[in-house]
């Protein structure tokens, strides 16, 4: 796929779910997988951040797996990993560039705290360590 073609599409029940576990896990980053197809998420898998903290998070392997499982059951496919940034704008760290090793995936962050120049809700595709934006809406 390529870069112009990715791009995220978030239903505003969904977007909404995001925003609550943002708020509920502040001031830890919150953390899950965005099911769906062809670039449009039909649900949020809300995960654990077994780091439990403000600035980086990691999905425990057995959780992640059970909802792989089950994503793929309902004959989705996992088309986001999305974390909260409660106290940052939403760009990738260099520990999130770090993690992003799954392919053909979008980084979805959501900010608590976005500043003046960026949008809160962001989303980036990572190539060899490289993060590009991509397009992402909510869907009224
Ligand atoms: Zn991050």
């Amino acid at each position: 796929m390529t870069t112009g073609s990715m791009r995220v599409s978030i239903p505003r029940k969904v977007f909404e779910q995001l925003l609550d576990a943002a708020r509920t896990h502040a001031p830890n980053e919150a953390c899950g997988l965005l099911a769906g197809r062809d670039g449009i998420v039909q649900k949020f898998y809300p995960m654990t951040n077994a780091d439990a903290s403000p600035d980086h998070y990691s999905m425990r392997p057995e959780e992640q797996f059970r909802a792989v499982k089950e994503i793929r059951r309902c004959g989705l496919q996992v088309i986001g990993i999305w974390h909260s940034h409660p106290a940052s704008p939403a760009r990738m760290s260099d520990e999130d560039l770090r993690l992003a090793y799954t392919p053909g995936v979008a980084y979805v962050i959501l900010s608590l705290r976005p500043g003046p120049d960026r949008a809160a809700l962001c989303a980036y595709r990572v190539d060899a360590g490289k993060p590009s934006a991509i397009p992402v809406e909510v869907l009224d």
